[in-house]
């Protein structure tokens, strides 16, 4: 079967992988020079399963309140005249009661182990260099109110499989020494050994190069501008997608199945054909460094909690991301956010990293309301979904890629997920069971 896949960011690209690996002839097609250059290219890079609590939780609504007048907040929702945003929000207030984030929770948990497995696999199999650390990630509290409810979010991962463990400030410095600076401000921090860090980038080059090797076409430079629909009820498909090629021609690209995977800009392309996907961008930043002293610079990814900060050593670089507004689709560099990340990450390691020259990005990170993505088949019988994937896109990327090629296939994903369409009503009980560690 011919497929085409509709953006090559990390699920994208993961999409490709395992439809070629199923067999299939495919074509991805990006509007930029190459995979991996909007969301998936300078994130936190962290495989964090066992930190899959989405923004939507019971305690979020009143510190989004306090945060928002604040320019330098964790989160800030900066309220516009966008009727989807003003959707997203309502709708992501009704993702705040305990039931629907202890659900939601337990759909990220079990897609993210599945997908570190299936990334753990790609890796052993394609041997893609994306400095990778195995060392795990540790959790960080300097408000003792907040390390206190973090011991019922670590206990709620163990129930889940995931061996997430508080540990007291000492131990902390000594699963990563280089926290040793700022050790008289720890009141403890939890740590999940299973967890991981590694360069989406250039693992996304990587899986893209092995892709094309085996016969998968990447087209570039392509914007997607329209599909276009046949047929009505319960027969409509794609009959084709148009696109604008590279010298600026209009053309129209057929295959027999569509993925749709173009992070948040997804939402406007499938809202033309009457799909309504609740997804709005979460624009983050990041700031990287190049390490002057290594000895003094974290090889564990950490999760700074106070300010909400994620910490990931890429060989001779540290990269530090976080912060969201909800607040459009501009990606513009908001200078006050930019220099709080390399004031706390200069705090937190002096002398460390060159602090003068910081490479500062942001990324637009497709939100769902709830933090699960869109994860199958859509109204038309040809057209699938793998989006929506808000902060865990890197941890949930190559288990998505993976699910998807079995839906497009017609296979069931051996997962226990609530697939969108008509394969979430086919799952019973679960057919993956996260196994119980520590
Ligand atoms: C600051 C920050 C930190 C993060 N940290 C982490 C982390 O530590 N761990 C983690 O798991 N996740 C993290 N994330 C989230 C993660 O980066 C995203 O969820 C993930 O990159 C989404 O991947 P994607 O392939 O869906 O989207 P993208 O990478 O955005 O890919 C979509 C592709 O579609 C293409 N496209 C869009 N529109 C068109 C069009 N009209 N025509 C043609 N092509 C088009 C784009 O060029 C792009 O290549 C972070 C995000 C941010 C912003």
């Amino acid at each position: 079967m011919k497929v085409i896949v509709l953006g090559a960011g990390i699920v994208g690209t993961a999409s490709a992988w395992f439809l070629q690996k199923a067999g299939h002839e495919v074509t991805v097609i990006d509007r930029q020079p190459g995979v991996s250059q909007e969301t998936s290219f300078a994130n936190g890079c962290q495989i964090s399963v066992s930190h899959a609590e989405p923004w939507a939780n019971p305690g979020a609504p009143l510190k989004l309140l306090r945060w928002l007048s604040k320019d330098d907040a964790p989160l800030l929702f900066r309220p516009r005249a966008d009727w989807l945003q003003w959707r997203w929000g309502l709708k992501f207030l009704r993702e705040c009661t305990p039931d629907r984030a202890a659900h939601n929770i337990r759909q990220i948990v079990a897609l993210a182990e599945y997908s570190r497995q299936t990334l753990q696999a790609l890796r052993a199999e394609t041997g893609i260099e994306y400095d990778c650390e195995t060392r795990g990630i540790l959790h960080f509290y300097t408000d003792p109110t907040e390390f206190e409810q973090s011991l019922a979010a670590a206990q709620l991962m163990r129930d889940l499989g995931c061996p997430r463990h508080s540990v007291d400030a000492d131990e902390a410095v000594r699963i990563e020494p280089a926290l040793a600076s700022i050790r008289s401000k720890l009141v403890g921090a939890d740590f999940t050994a299973t967890d991981e860090s590694g360069d989406v980038y250039k693992f996304t080059t990587g899986l893209a190069q092995a892709c094309e090797q085996s016969g998968t076409r990447f087209v570039f430079n392509t914007i997607v501008t329209r599909l276009l629909t046949e047929g009505s009820g319960t027969s409509s498909r794609i009959a084709a997608v148009e696109v604008i090629d590279a010298h600026g021609r209009h053309e129209q690209l057929k295959a027999d199945s569509y993925v749709l995977a173009m992070g948040s800009f997804s939402q406007p392309l499938a809202k033309r054909i009457g799909i309504d996907l609740m997804i709005y961008p979460g624009k983050g930043y990041s700031a990287t460094y190049m390490v002057k002293q290594p000895a003094l610079t974290p090889t564990v990814s950490l999760t700074d909690d106070g300010h909400k900060l994620v910490i990931s050593r890429l060989g001779n670089r540290l990269r530090v991301a976080g912060t969201a507004e909800i607040n459009g689709y501009s990606r513009e560099l908001n200078e006050v956010r930019c220099e709080a990340i390399t004031r706390r990450t200069r705090e937190l390691f002096p002398n460390a990293c060159d602090y003068e020259n910081p490479v500062y990005w942001s990324g637009l990170r497709p939100m769902t309301p709830s933090n699960v993505p869109y994860i199958g088949r859509s109204r038309y019988s040809n057209l699938f979904l793998n989006t929506g994937h808000g902060t865990l896109g890197w941890t949930m990327g190559c288990g998505s890629g993976r699910a998807i090629a079995d839906i497009v296939s017609g296979r069931q994903p051996v997962l226990n997920f609530e697939f969108t369409g008509e394969t979430r009503h086919a799952l019973t009980p679960p057919l993956i069971s996260i196994p119980a560690r520590g």
